[in-house]
């Protein structure tokens, strides 16, 4: 990694407790380089107006720019048309957006099967235990191995004609496994269910094509892929899309409300009610443009490196357990040390200026599948250094010394 590439992020440059800033928690959220911040300034600066209704000026200008963000982030996902990009506040939104109407479509019957793996995050879990209340449906789950990684052997039986929805997790944000979803998606999309990727630790660690994955709905959220909190994205096939109902009703949504019957917008905006978050758009089609100068395979090579360098280092302490020991993993190095909690061990290392994850990452039932309440999780961006995982490790070292 370039120090040209660091120098991008002012926030960085920070020290904590008189110690420089190690941010190894970017799995929650990335840090955001100099070329969003500026887009973000430059929006409120020069463009500020309300989209899509405007004859003004202002407005045309916004409009224009809000309608490139979305052509920029359907084209980097290899979306065959921009018009299925469906901004969203998120991962967590977007599936919310799919459940919620599927369950209102009438598609999914009592006695119908979801499947989604034990890797998933809350947030791949919760809207579908939703969907099955309403409906009647029930779930299923891809047990997970010793290593963090699905267990395939009985998934021809977890997958028949009743399975209607498979909603998976691409890349644990716990355990940091690359999900082998090219082998589960031609067997669901075989037995006629819709699929539903879970991209929030995808999109920002490797080139993702929605066409070659062959999932039906893809969902990310800006603030992993170096873009501000509260934008994120939908993608979904045009002709589920125009089968499903319209979710949230209000202004942007809708082609004529008469108080008898309102008829609803074409896509994308049947599912963008209210005014859109135009500065979140702007901004994160300038992160994945940053991200694309910078190179999806740089990123991914700079974070492996970054993984394998922790990943031998933090064996060297007595006492530590990996969690996620697949061969296919992206930037996450997730671990415990006997007899030490997670949380002592966060905090005692945050004292000296490194920021880790600890607890159960919003994976709870992952969680109890290792029974364990939590981990300490170390994850990784194309802005760490080598030295700083050197910094960390030898932080974790005296903080084991000090807790035992
Ligand atoms: N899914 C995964 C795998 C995640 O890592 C996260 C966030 O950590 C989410 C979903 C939820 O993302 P958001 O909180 O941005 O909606």
């Amino acid at each position: 990694m370039s120090p040209e590439i660091r120098s991008q992020f002012p926030i960085l440059e920070q020290t904590i407790n008189g110690k420089p800033l190690v941010y190894f928690d970017n799995a929650a959220t990335a840090q955001k380089p100099l070329a969003v911040l500026d887009a973000s300034r430059a929006y409120y600066t020069e463009l500020n107006s309300n989209v899509h209704r405007g004859v003004h000026y202002l407005s045309r200008k916004a409009t224009d720019a809000h309608e490139h963000a979305r052509e920029v982030v359907a084209a980097h996902f290899n979306a065959p048309h921009t018009h299925e990009l469906i901004f969203t506040s998120g991962t967590t939104d977007g599936i919310n957006l799919a459940a919620d109407t599927l369950a209102l479509s009438g598609r999914i019957k009592s006695g119908d099967r979801v499947l989604i793996s034990g890797l998933e995050h809350h947030s791949n879990i919760v809207p579908w235990q939703m969907l099955c209340q309403q409906t009647g449906a029930e779930l299923d789950v891809i047990p997970v191995t010793d290593s963090g990684e699905w267990d395939l052997s009985n998934i021809d039986s977890l997958i028949t004609e009743r399975t209607k929805v498979v909603a998976l997790n691409h890349v644990s944000n716990a355990l940091g496994t690359i999900n082998p979803v090219e082998t589960v998606i031609p067997k669901a999309k075989a037995a006629g269910a819709l699929v539903l990727l879970d991209g929030a630790q995808s999109a920002p660690h490797m080139k993702v094509d929605v066409q070659a994955l062959g999932c039906d709905f893809y969902v990310f959220s800006g603030h992993k892929t170096y873009a501000p909190t509260g934008i994120g994205a939908l993608w979904g096939k045009e002709e589920i899309l125009n089968s499903l109902p319209p979710w949230r009703g209000g202004g942007e949504m809708i082609k004529e409300v008469t108080f008898e019957k309102t008829t609803y917008n074409d896509l994308p905006f049947k599912y963008e009610a209210g005014t859109p978050n135009i500065e979140g758009a702007i901004s994160l089609a300038a992160a994945l443009q940053w991200m694309q100068q910078v190179g999806l395979d740089t990123i991914a090579n700079h974070e492996h490196e970054l993984l394998v360098q922790a990943t031998a280092a933090i064996q060297e302490i007595e006492g530590v357990k990996i969690y996620g020991t697949s061969e296919h993993k992206a930037g996450v190095l997730s671990f415990g040390i006997e007899g030490i909690h997670h949380y002592d061990l966060g905090t005692l290392i945050d004292n000296m200026g490194i920021a880790v994850r600890t607890g159960h990452h919003c994976c709870q039932p992952l969680m109890a599948r290792f029974g364990i309440t939590g981990t300490t999780r170390a994850s990784f961006a194309i802005y760490n250094t080598a030295e700083e995982v050197d910094t960390f490790i030898a932080a974790l070292k005296k903080a084991a010394m000090m807790l035992r």
